[in-house]
């Protein structure tokens, strides 16, 4: 009896932390966001509907890349250049692999050691993934709890592995890919469809000896990315270089940012292209639910392996198996 009113005042006190800007109040929200538990889940639906009341004028910006292209270092760089000029920085990262090996790609060693120890910037390593929704989906929920904390700059990053991309030009404003320059193979290699998702591509570490291959890299992208159909946004995406490790070209990036954000603001494509996204997450949410419905559902799960017996032994079809299954 005695439970729910003080279960009720904590998640008061909570959210009431959370738009005051307290950290500790932001990383347990985000904790009970991220929980499989079921006895979270009103809670954490009560402070997400709280959050997102708060107003905010963030810009949310999505980074990918392949291990060791610089994405923590360039995120280290850039965060420290905003939190210097005023904002609030909050770097969230999508990590798939973070569930099936314990050292996982985006890793456990110490990333952003500066960003870390810098009070205007919050630091949340990927959820571990779950069978209930995918860890986009919390990152996506996480989101709405930093720009309530105050948090007006949200950089999302990601690993360039399988769906994960889409996911996070699903919830972003800007989609960055980071690249390195190489032997003239710049174009090889890079998976379809990511080129379309861009906004900008950046080639990190021009530097040193690299300079020169950044820049006929830069050319090379540039021309590439001329063939490729004006996007919905009519933001023509931008090739630049930079280097991480020394800051040049951090600068002329984050000016960029700025100019895309002018632009989609004038044409309204920026409002637009938010609200599509709230729908897409509608859809995914509801998407994710029925398949952990059904696929826990005890029945479907035995009649799933009886429908896989009768198929390995030619009895069955695919579809004729499925419409049995969809039937229960
Ligand atoms: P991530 O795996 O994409 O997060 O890559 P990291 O940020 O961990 O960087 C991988 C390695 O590249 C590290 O040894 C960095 O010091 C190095 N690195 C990152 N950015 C630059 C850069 O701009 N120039 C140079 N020369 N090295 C860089």
């Amino acid at each position: 009896m005695g439970e729910t009113p003080k279960k009720r005042l904590n998640i008061q006190e909570l959210i009431s932390g959370i738009v005051n800007g307290d950290i500790v109040s932001l990383s347990k929200a985000i904790t009970i966001i991220e929980s499989d538990n079921i006895n979270d889940k009103s809670d954490s639906n009560k402070i997400i509907s709280s959050c997102i009341k708060e107003k905010s004028n963030s810009i949310r910006i999505g980074i990918t890349g392949v291990p060791g292209v610089g994405k923590s270092t360039f995120i280290e760089t850039l965060g420290d250049h905003l939190t210097s000029i005023g904002h609030k920085v909050a770097v969230l990262a999508i990590d798939p692999t973070s569930s099936v090996n314990h050292g996982s790609i985006l890793g456990d060693k110490t990333r952003m050691s500066t960003l870390v120890n810098n009070k205007n910037a919050f630091i949340r390593p990927s959820p571990t993934s779950s069978h209930y929704g995918g860890v986009a989906k919390r990152t996506r929920e996480s989101i709405i709890l930093c720009e309530a904390a105050g948090y007006d700059i949200i950089l999302v990053e990601t690993v360039g592995v399988g769906q994960n991309e889409i996911s996070v030009s699903e919830m972003v404003d800007f989609f960055l890919l980071l690249k390195l320059s190489g032997a003239g193979d710049e174009l090889q290699g890079i998976k379809r469809g990511i080129i379309e998702m861009a906004d900008a591509i950046i080639i990190n570490k021009a530097d040193g000896d690299n300079i020169e291959n950044s820049n006929k890299a830069k050319s090379e992208f540039a021309m590439a990315i001329k063939l490729y159909p004006i996007k919905k946004s009519k933001w023509t995406p931008k090739v630049m270089t930079c280097s991480s490790i020394n800051s040049s070209g951090i600068k002329p990036i984050w000016e960029l940012i700025l100019e895309y954000i002018s632009v989609t603001n004038e044409n309204n494509f920026f409002n637009q292209n938010r609200k599509n996204q709230n729908k897409y997450w509608l859809l995914q949410t509801i998407n994710d639910k029925l398949q952990s419905n059904f696929f826990g559902n005890e029945k479907i799960k035995k009649e799933l392996e009886k429908q896989y017996n009768l198929l390995d032994k030619n009895k069955t079809t695919p579809f004729a198996a499925a419409e049995i299954l969809l039937k229960i």
